[in-house]
């Protein structure tokens, strides 16, 4: 079933390692939840292993129907206590569901190991980390405050007091992709639920599992009925008609700029708020003092994580050209021994792309990059056999002009670029040459080399000899066409939250 992804062909999985839990509920309908029960909806959604190919459940999908139903029931809950459940009552409920995640840790990584396709050493992280989110957000309800501030001058009325109060925004309409399932569910939920909002949720098509059983754990917690609905369906139907909904007051949507455009355009109708985490390309520049027994290993990773299913992925990599041949022989010889194969094999260091429709995209961008002109040094194969795997893909001699340079591939594609001894600001703008700005890593034992690096870079989150390390409290999201607003942290919390000021004449 291993293999070392430049060799061998995979093997079909044969499940034999997939848990009691996770077949029973593989095996059970899969409805929608709205206002607190399970409901059918109209039509069906088939969700497939992406390392086997195989079919894993039916899932029932949503249309504007269900979504209007849903949004019905946010409101309702929204108005009739949520938004002013006492922020002991919130704290309780969100700190319920991070303990029943932990609880159900390893069914929880094992469903989005099967939809997703993402590796047993990362699903570890996916329940764990999103148990910390629900915990960290917990602690917000009782800090959430206004401000007192010079009142302004009223006629007649020496004395005045002005303040202001923070309020949930309202009934939120939350899309999420399908690269990091569960993580992508709880990120979404936690901030809007501790800030008193009420929330219709729409998985990715690819991977509706995870917050279904999500879901069942919400009810578990003792969240009212209609403070989180989550409809599964297509993104054309069941996202749209949530973005089109007049009585949804904020689309929060991560997924690509395309969409995100989209999205925007058509909140534009009647104004609704929207937040957006949006595609990356980021760089990662490594200099010549570089400590590179640790670079080596996390370059790989930070291009090849999830098979470059990740926005922060670093895949722009800047070498300076003294150093470039012998970090190149490095990297591919370390990424010649990144193991890939179903995630459920705990051994697997990488997992397939989400599906052969994705692979085929990849296949095309690597073949872009032939045409023109860049080096294939390693990888650029699809892998025989069932599922959707694809080999670590490093190209040399790339340029910005490139499509496989400019453009985010989502696939496990490394391009390299070479600097000379030219000053920070010329390395800087070569770094900032993309549309996008998400992530980034500078790699350097010099600290002044490293913060002159850091200021330099267009992008919301860089970070130095490590790359895109997240936390519940890190605020996270985009210059550029990144998007729009900052997720994690207090940012978090605000892009939940309206904020009214109060003026009293005493
Ligand atoms: P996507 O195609 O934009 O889809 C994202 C979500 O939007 C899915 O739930 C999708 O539904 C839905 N959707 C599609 N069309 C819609 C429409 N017309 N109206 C409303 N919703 C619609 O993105 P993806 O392929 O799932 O994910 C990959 C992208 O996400 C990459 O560009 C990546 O960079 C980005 N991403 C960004 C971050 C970040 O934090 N910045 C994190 C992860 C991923 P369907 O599933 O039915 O298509
Ligand atoms: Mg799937």
């Amino acid at each position: 079933m291993l293999s070392s992804p430049l060799t061998q062909p995979l093997a079909p999985f044969d499940g034999k390692a997939i848990s009691a839990a996770a077949r029973g509920f593989l095996a059970q309908p899969h409805h929608l939840l709205i206002d607190g029960k399970w409901v059918e909806g109209p039509d069906r959604i088939v969700t497939c292993d992406p390392a086997t190919g195989l079919p894993l459940a039916e899932v029932h999908a949503g249309g504007a129907a269900q979504i209007d139903a849903a949004v019905s029931a946010a409101r309702a809950a929204f108005e009739s206590g949520w938004k002013s459940a006492s922020p002991a009552q919130r704290s309780a409920c969100l700190n319920r569901l991070a303990q029943l995640m932990r609880r159900d840790a390893a069914v929880l990584g094992e469903l989005d190991i099967l939809d997703n396709g993402m590796p047993a050493w990362l699903a570890g992280y996916t329940a764990e980390g999103g148990a910390d989110l629900f915990e960290y957000y917990a602690g917000w309800p009782i800090r959430i405050e206004g401000v007192t501030t010079p009142p302004p001058p009223l006629p007649g009325a020496p004395e005045a007091l002005t303040y202001t109060l923070r309020e949930p925004l309202g009934v939120i309409g939350q899309i999420i992709p399908w690269n990091v399932p569960l993580s992508m569910a709880c990120m979404k939920l936690a901030p809007a639920l501790a800030a008193g909002c009420t929330v219709v949720l729409k998985p990715a098509e690819e991977t509706p599992l995870s917050a279904l059983w999500l879901g069942e754990l919400i009810r578990e917690a003792g969240f009212p009925p209609g403070v989180v609905n989550i409809v599964n369906g297509i993104g054309d139907v069941a996202g749209a008609a949530l973005v089109s909904h007049p009585d949804v007051d904020k689309i929060a949507f991560t997924g690509s700029t395309q969409v995100g455009k989209h999205i925007i355009r058509e909140a534009a109708a009647d104004l609704k708020k929207v937040s957006l985490e949006l595609g990356g390309k980021s760089p990662v520049i490594v200099f010549p003092d570089a400590d590179l027994d640790l670079a080596v290993p996390a370059l790989a990773m930070a291009a090849f994580f999830l098979q470059g299913q990740n926005c922060m992925a670093g895949t722009r990599v800047f070498l300076h050209e003294d150093r470039h041949d012998d970090i190149l022989a490095r990297l591919i010889a370390y990424t010649r021994t990144m193991t890939i194969g179903h995630g459920l094999d705990p051994a697997s260091q990488l997992g397939p792309l989400i599906s052969r429709e994705h692979r085929k995209r990849v296949a095309d961008y690597v073949a872009s990059g032939i045409a023109q002109g860049a080096t294939l040094a390693c990888g650029g194969k699809a892998l025989e056999g069932p599922g959707a795997f694809f080999q670590p893909t490093i190209f040399t001699h790339c340029h910005p002009d490139m499509r496989i340079v400019r453009e985010e591939i989502f696939g496990p594609v490394m391009t390299i670029q070479t600097f000379d001894d030219g000053d920070l600001d010329a390395i800087a703008a070569q770094a900032n040459q993309s549309d996008y700005g998400l992530s980034g890593s500078v790699w350097t034992r010099d600290l002044a080399t490293a913060h002159k690096m850091v200021a330099r870079i267009r992008s919301g989150h860089v970070s130095i000899n490590c790359h895109s390390a997240v936390g519940p409290n890190i605020p996270f999201g985009g210059y550029k066409q990144s998007g729009w607003g900052r997720e994690f942290g207090k940012e978090g919390l605000d892009l939940y939250l309206e904020t009214k000021a109060v003026t009293v004449r005493l």
